[in-house]
């Protein structure tokens, strides 16, 4: 069995399966990623909690003075940054579609909506693929600081790879039908075992396969 198998069983032994169900809508998710850059999932919601609250709608958001778009998201840091990037792709959105919208890319050619996404101020493939998956179940495989962290000490992907090259590489390596759980119980193996500072190795129950762990215990221990 192919080390990419091994350690997917592993995990869906340990977390099950997680079956695709839709997140937030497209432009919510988009905006949800953004905010997310930089700091920690609690941060993000409190500031897109916030976002949601002051303003009716995303046309709303686009149309208001940025220093209210920046007080309210100010709990997710880099406001200053993040705001206007909001309110840009929110009007790149309206000048194209005449709304706030992302439905078109539902329905181009993958890479065709990747690009497009891609073209976004402050949207990297990181963004891109969760949008791709998340909002519109598309197989494009998001490359986070966890998952980077654990393909890396997996052996999945070299040492050396950035988390921007990772999504190609992740993308040949796992099968289309597994990036959503895989994503997932990568995420949730990082934060529950495989912390970034100090992995518990010696609860982990992928040791057995891990390149990071073996180089840590010793060719004797195989
Ligand atoms: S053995 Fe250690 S480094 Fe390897 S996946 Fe488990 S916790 Fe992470």
């Amino acid at each position: 069995m192919s080390q990419y198998r091994l350690i997917y069983s592993a995990l869906v032994s340990l977390y099950g399966e997680p079956v695709w169900q839709p997140g937030l809508a497209p432009v919510d998710e988009l905006i949800s990623t953004i905010l997310s850059q930089n700091t920690s999932d609690a941060n993000r919601d409190l500031a897109f909690g916030r976002i949601k609250w002051r303003f009716e709608s995303w046309d709303a958001v686009r149309a208001a003075p940025l220093t209210e778009v920046l007080e309210a998201i100010r709990p997710a840091g880099l406001a200053n940054r993040k705001a206007p990037r909001i309110q840009d792709i929110l009007q790149i959105l309206w000048d194209e579609h005449g709304a706030i919208t992302l439905e078109s890319i539902a329905s181009m050619p993958l890479e065709e909506a990747r690009g497009w996404l891609l073209a976004l101020p402050g949207v990297g493939p990181k963004t891109a693929a969760i949008v791709l998956l998340f909002a519109f179940g598309r197989p494009a495989f998001p490359v986070d600081t966890h998952v980077h962290r654990l393909s890396k000490r997996l052996g999945l992907i070299p040492k050396t790879m950035s988390a921007e090259k990772a999504h190609r590489e992740l993308e040949r390596i796992v099968p289309t039908e597994h990036y959503y759980s895989f994503h997932l119980n990568l995420i949730r193996h990082g934060r529950q075992v495989c912390r970034a500072r100090i992995p518990a190795c010696q609860r982990c129950g992928l040791h057995s396969y891990c390149q990071h762990y073996q180089g840590l215990s010793g060719p004797e221990s195989g």
